[in-house]
């Protein structure tokens, strides 16, 4: 079913935040408003990737700070950016970020089991996408996901 990526990434974000109270502000940006095509896209896929990188922003980064969902489109693909002020993931661990059970050296007591990023991945890689971060040390992290515009 073609969808609305803007109005389903919106209400995804509005639920996200509800979830999260008033530790953190999630903000929803779209570049390009008036380009707005709906889309193909494998909606539990969707919501499964979003989820996970949106939680881990919330978890890796202090209270409140803010959280930003941007969604980018471009001719064959939509790009999205999930960005924190969070901890940051150090160099030295980056390299095994997607690996299951790998969890960065600075996550002090932070619950977690270190596998939501290797399904993510997972997932992605299988739809044809991809999936990078760009992170400093406490400053915070910015993942990308690009996915191709028709996913079924
Ligand atoms: P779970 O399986 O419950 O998601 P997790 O959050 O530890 O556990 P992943 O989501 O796979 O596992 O993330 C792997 C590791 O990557 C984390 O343990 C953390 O060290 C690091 N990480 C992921 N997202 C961020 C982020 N936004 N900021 C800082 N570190 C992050
Ligand atoms: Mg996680």
């Amino acid at each position: 079913i073609p969808l609305d990526l803007s109005k389903f990434c919106s209400v995804l974000v509005h639920e996200i935040q509800l979830g999260a109270g008033s530790s953190h502000i999630i903000n929803f940006l779209v570049a390009e408003e008036n380009f707005e095509p709906k889309v193909l896209v494998d909606q539990k896929l969707l919501t499964h990737i979003l989820i996970n990188l949106l939680t881990n922003a919330i978890k890796y980064s202090p209270k409140g700070s803010t959280i930003e969902l941007q969604l980018i489109y471009q001719p064959e693909k939509i790009i999205f950016e999930i960005k924190d002020q969070g901890i940051g993931i150090p160099q030295k661990d980056q390299k095994q970020l997607f690996n299951s059970f790998h969890r960065a050296s600075n996550v002090g007591d932070i619950p977690g089991t270190g596998l939501g990023l290797a399904i993510v991945k997972q997932c992605i890689d299988l739809y044809g996408g991809t999936i990078n971060f760009q992170s400093q040390i406490n400053v915070g992290t910015i993942f990308t996901v690009t996915l191709p515009l028709t996913l079924v």
